[in-house]
């Protein structure tokens, strides 16, 4: 969500702040974000989390625009390629509660809009919250089989040949240890914003640094168990070397089921986490479709085709 760019940071006046008693902060992180969001400067999904606010000035939000609205900006969206084909949708995404969402998705089947998107990301905050084998995981895939099958009940009703898409964005797994990466660095005396730069994920520690500091950082990062340093052979098979390295210019991810603990995304554990090496099982997404003609994707990057061609198929 966030990458290094102290110029066109959104948040680069707080870099002059003193810093600040915690209270204090979160009153000034309420204001901050008031700001922004009053004057549309960032018009998509974004979070503060727990960034401290004397850092925030470095980063900026790479995803201004919102992807759920019709010319974002950037990268043509699935929405900006139904509008451009003429084709009536309607979506529901994050703003509105799901149950409402699927309320109002079986409402539209049968109805005039021929593509339907719904977007929702309770599974994946109850997962975070709970454990993926949890029960109460058990009991909301219930509910997602009975609202599903309803809707196929209700397309095969309306003598429509509905084709359904049930996917998933990302796998999950449980968290089963954490490590502090910024406690470790600074116990060999390098501090953060006066000797290197860096932005703590949940699952990656992300580094702007040179010289010596940058050494000793290499040295506690090969040191912690838990993670790695990822080589640039590797972040160029991910498709994340980035030439510019405002995602980072020293990347270390942590294994499958560690979590980094505390970073700028939360000081507490969680009970799952995602955001892994997409080659670990757990990192598997899922795809259910009704449509024998779909053909089986092996990266996210071609969902927006797959749905697209489907979309023209069921002119
Ligand atoms: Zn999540």
């Amino acid at each position: 969500m966030y990458r290094y760019d102290p110029r066109n940071s959104p948040f680069r006046m707080l870099r002059y702040l003193p810093r600040l008693p915690a209270r204090a902060e979160s009153k000034v992180k309420r204001l901050v974000r008031r700001c922004v969001d009053g004057r549309k400067i960032i018009r998509g999904y974004y979070d503060l989390y727990d960034i401290p606010l004397q850092f925030l000035g470095y980063f900026d939000v790479p995803q201004r625009s919102d992807p759920y609205l019709p010319g974002g900006g950037g990268v043509p969206t699935l929405f900006d390629e139904l509008e451009r084909r003429g084709i009536p949708y309607r979506l529901w995404d994050y703003r509105t509660p799901e149950s409402r969402s699927l309320d109002e998705l079986l409402d539209s089947i049968g109805k005039d809009r021929r593509f339907l998107f719904l977007y929702t990301a309770e599974l994946d905050a109850l997962m975070h919250r709970a454990g993926v084998l949890h029960a109460d995981v058990g009991a909301k895939l219930r509910q997602y089989e009975k609202a599903i099958g309803a809707l196929v009940q209700k397309s095969r009703r309306s003598g429509e040949d509905v084709l359904m898409y049930v996917f998933s964005d990302h796998g999950m797994t449980d968290v089963r240890n954490t490590i502090d990466v910024e406690g470790a660095i600074e116990q060999c005396g390098v501090r953060l914003g006066r000797d290197y730069m860096a932005f703590f994920d949940a699952t990656m520690a992300r580094f702007w640094v040179s010289g010596i500091a940058r050494d000793a950082i290499i040295g506690v990062l090969d040191e912690i168990e838990g993670g790695r340093i990822l080589a640039d052979r590797e972040l160029q098979a991910l498709g994340c070397l980035f030439e510019d390295r405002s995602y980072g210019e020293l990347i270390f991810a942590a294994d499958p089921g560690t979590m980094i603990v505390p970073s700028f995304m939360g000081r507490e554990r969680m009970a799952a986490m995602h955001g892994y090496d997409p080659n670990d099982a757990s990192s598997k997404a899922c795809l259910f479709t009704n449509d024998p003609a779909c053909p089986l994707p092996h990266s996210i990057m071609e969902f927006k085709q797959l749905l697209l061609d489907a979309a023209g198929r069921s002119g």
